[in-house]
């Protein structure tokens, strides 16, 4: 749709696109699982999996969706939802929409297309064919599911996408910290939110230069999405604990080769989540995220992990295998 700017942004009911294909995203398993409710997992609490499932749930609030999960999210819509005309737009939960109405995005969605997507950090954003973009954050519970029958619509649906194709795609979000909105510019957002380089976009000098002017915790320097925007708490510990670092570990007392230890753990933690589709099942058995939680083993010395709270959020480590002298 080059060209032609329309203020309104109403887009052409006519199909230009064919690409219908059946495929039911229910089939999809991208989430750890910590989106599962309590309610939903507990007939099938002798399972092993949802027992870590309750685990998680328990154990750990903090399980929310970072990089790896909406990169996941990203390939997800790309391989759905694209160049598929919008039918309707039903939003269930009003709450979820940030400066935009229910009345607003439907009218603009409507007979549009989603043309591409682009992440940068924890966000997602879709372009449309009507000159906007499509805002998705995630929250601590947000997930996307493209599927056929409206009586497979997930319970926690909170705004549902309808296609000409007859199949739908909901944002659900059981504790609603979601958000949903529409944007003109992708880049203005990320300034005006002062959003840090993404974590897989970041190079190492870059790294370095902000390992070198920021004073505090590691791990509060990890999870500051104006610094380094995408790295989590899940994600931060998994990486600390790949570069053997202590999350409470001062910056000023990292060595320069610590730090680019920390880097090229980071990007291959990042980029492994998103093989394994950030599925905690898919994760190697040497990793820290499937074993969170007390009374849990390292799965590299055998050790009982331990935790603490550093800048808020639950960390947990290695004492023994990950040292605060660098
Ligand atoms: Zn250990």
């Amino acid at each position: 749709m080059a060209g032609a700017f329309r203020p309104m942004s109403f887009c052409s009911s006519t199909s230009h696109h064919g690409l219908n294909t059946a495929w039911d995203g229910d089939l999809f398993n991208n989430r750890r699982n910590s989106s599962i409710s309590l309610e939903d997992i507990a007939p099938l609490s002798f399972n092993k999996d949802v027992t870590q499932a309750i685990l998680h749930a328990t154990n750990d609030v903090n399980a929310m969706p970072e990089l790896p999960d909406v990169e996941t999210f990203k390939r997800y819509v790309d391989r759905t939802s694209l160049h598929r005309r919008i039918s309707g737009v039903d939003v269930r939960s009003a709450y979820v929409l940030k400066g935009v109405s229910m009345d607003e995005l439907a009218r603009r969605l409507k007979g549009c297309r989603f043309e591409s997507s682009r992440r940068h950090g924890k966000h997602l954003f879709v372009r449309t064919d009507g000159d906007f973009w499509l805002r998705l954050h995630f929250g601590m519970t947000g997930s996307l599911r493209y599927f056929k029958h409206e009586q497979r619509t997930p319970r926690h649906t909170r705004v549902l996408f309808v296609f000409a194709n007859g199949h739908r795609l909901a944002v659900e979000d059981q504790r609603k910290f979601g958000e949903v909105g529409l944007l003109k510019d992708v880049d203005e957002f990320l300034k005006k939110r002062a959003l840090g380089r993404d974590a897989l976009d970041i190079s190492l000098p870059q790294f370095k230069e902000i390992f070198g002017k920021h004073r505090g915790a590691v791990k509060t320097i990890l999870l500051n999405q104006k610094l380094i925007a995408g790295i989590g708490n899940i994600y931060a510990d998994e990486i600390l604990f790949r570069a053997r670092i202590h999350p409470a570990t001062q910056v000023s007392a990292l060595k320069e080769k610590t730090v680019a230890k920390l880097f090229r753990a980071a990007r291959d933690i990042l980029k492994k989540a998103i093989d394994a589709k950030a599925d905690m099942d898919r994760m190697p058995k040497s990793w820290l995220l499937p074993r969170r939680g007390k009374g849990r083993k390292c799965p590299r010395c055998g050790r009982e992990l331990k935790s603490t709270t550093i800048g808020g959020r639950t960390a947990w480590f290695c004492a023994q295998c990950q040292k605060r002298a660098h």
